[in-house]
């Protein structure tokens, strides 16, 4: 997997607060791919709004129980959607309470909630992000 440049990665680090975004705390972090990228053979950098904060731990939980969640969070996004476009996937930032958009240069704006939902509807479609949502809650 590509892996961020130092720049990248400190500047992910303190959009986030230095924090882990699923659980907040502040050691053991990792860099978190928002989307997995190609193996091998790929010359493609990484770019700060494709990454997040997390731990170690719930990194791990974002590939395994936590999946649904994290897709509902716009902490993962589905491989098919276009780097590019990550920059339309909300993020939810649950110390906060509060949706955003990440931007190019490592900020993030918030957004209100009801404008989230709709994001993540029109990328995911109704039924889907539904689904996602069913499967986080009994998850
Ligand atoms: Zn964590």
């Amino acid at each position: 997997m590509t892996a961020p440049n130092d720049n990248v990665r400190k500047l992910v680090y303190q959009r986030d607060g230095e924090r882990c975004i699923a659980c907040g705390r502040q050691d053991l972090l990792e860099f978190q791919h928002r989307q997995a990228v190609g193996m091998g053979g790929s010359d493609h950098r990484v770019n700060v709004w494709e990454g997040l904060t997390a731990c170690r731990y719930c990194n791990a939980a974002f590939e395994a129980h936590l999946q649904a969640t994290a897709l509902l969070r716009g902490w993962k996004v589905r491989r098919w959607v276009p780097f590019e476009q990550l920059l339309e996937v909300p993020v939810y930032y649950p110390l906060a309470r509060a949706w955003y958009l990440l931007d190019r240069i490592g900020g993030r704006t918030p957004i209100d909630s009801g404008r989230a939902m709709q994001l993540m509807v029109d990328l995911y479609g109704a039924l889907l992000y539904q689904q996602l949502g069913m499967a986080a809650a009994h998850g």
